[in-house]
């Protein structure tokens, strides 16, 4: 039945008579639920255990924290953007000394600074690190920093949330004990359903810590022995079936496409918008200094004294009001332009008119611009990534 809005402020969104019947879904049964997990543990290339959490990445990223950490523990907490910040609260609250690494957020850290650390700390048992920061768009060398790290025998845990499918995520050759993911950015899938997986040495780190939750939302053991070590056959909730199908279809539209080639368009729209800056004029560079370091997720930008980021934003979306740019959060607003390019914006066309509308953006405020030169650079940096 349409509804009667006598408007048209229901234009281009779903109506009840095209949206799809959301009421009358089947419970989902635990062979489905474990075969979600079995295809989450494909992409991640692992073997270990995985536990896909119907809830934002937030909630295993706490569960990691509050299940693997303990009065007495020291924690080295790696701070290359906002997220970081948010685990050293948890891993105070968890009574863990906190030994902090922090990189500025135009770079990454190198995995000589974290082996630095754990030689000053050698009481060090628990690593946290964030792969790729959407939010600053840099990425951390995580094969490297998982190797030190193991070597000195403390837990890995890794936010990957802004990285899965994004780029390369190889989390047991890459020694990763705790590695969460969320589906809603490189993923093109929904928020609020998310999934970690669990080393063996971290399942025995977690059973030793009488502080880990229990019977709690927060609780990584529960689900070990209500539905792991339980064979999985019986699930101890009943799942959120529009998440977990949903999580689903992301997975199966990332093997349909196959995940080298998603990753490549991640990167060929990171090398493009970097190129395509790059090509303007000086009013604006890549934040991230190194290609190297420079997150496939979404590139920021930084604006010289003098250009509000929020102004240029402001100016572009003026142009066109389609693309996916913002300015940044917080003390960076100021200053740092975000252009997203995740999921489906990982595409030549949405790229391109990215840096058509910051070169048009930059017009309007009175710079000179080459928007012709930026737009070539855009497509000669995204054809070559993406020929390989
Ligand atoms: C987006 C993001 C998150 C947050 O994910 P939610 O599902 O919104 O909790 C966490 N970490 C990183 C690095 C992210 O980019």
């Amino acid at each position: 039945m349409r509804h009667q809005t006598g408007a048209n402020d229901l234009e281009g969104t779903v109506t009840a008579d095209t949206a799809p019947d959301l009421l009358h879904l089947p419970p989902l049964s635990a062979p489905h639920f474990a075969l979600i997990e079995d295809k989450v543990a494909a992409l991640l290339r692992t073997e270990e255990t995985v536990i896909a959490t119907q809830g934002e990445a937030l909630l295993p990223l706490e569960a990691c924290i509050r299940s693997a950490v303990r009065p007495g523990s020291t924690a080295l907490n790696v701070v290359t953007g906002p997220y970081g910040e948010t685990f050293g609260g948890w891993l105070r609250s968890c009574g863990a000394e906190v030994v902090t690494v922090d990189a500025p957020f135009s770079g990454a850290v190198s995995a000589e600074r974290i082996a630095d650390a754990l030689r000053a700390h050698p009481a060090i048992d628990f690593v946290s690190l964030v792969h790729a920061e959407a939010a600053t768009g840099n990425t951390n060398p995580v094969a490297e920093i998982g190797a030190v790290v193991r070597e000195h025998g403390a837990l890995l845990m890794l936010d990957a949330v802004a990285s899965v499918a994004a780029e390369p995520l190889l989390t047991d050759e890459w020694g990763v004990d705790l590695c969460v993911i969320g589906a809603q950015k490189a993923m093109g899938g929904p928020a609020g359903v998310s999934a970690v997986s669990v080393s063996a040495r971290a399942w025995e780190r977690i059973a030793a810590n009488e502080r880990a939750p229990r019977r709690s939302y927060l609780s990584l053991l529960d689900w070990k022995e209500r539905w792991i070590d339980a064979g999985r056959t019986v699930l101890p909730h009943a799942p959120a079936q529009l998440e977990m199908l949903a999580l689903e279809q992301a997975l199966d539209h990332i093997g349909e496409l196959g995940l080298e080639s998603v990753i490549t368009r991640h990167r060929a729209a990171r090398d493009a918008v970097r190129a395509g800056v790059r090509a303007l004029d000086s009013a604006l560079a890549p934040y991230v200094v190194r290609d190297q370091d420079a997150a496939p997720v979404a590139t920021t930008l930084r604006t010289p004294d003098g250009l509000d980021a929020r102004e240029l934003v402001r100016a572009a979306l003026a142009a066109d009001g389609s693309v996916p740019l913002q300015a940044a959060g917080g003390a960076l607003a100021k200053e740092m332009i975000r252009v997203n390019h995740y999921g489906p914006a990982a595409a030549r066309d949405v790229v391109l008119a990215s840096v058509a509308a910051l070169a048009e953006g930059l017009r309007a405020l009175g710079h000179a611009e080459h928007p012709a030169e930026a737009l070539s650079a855009a497509e000669t940096a995204w054809d070559a990534t993406l020929m390989g």
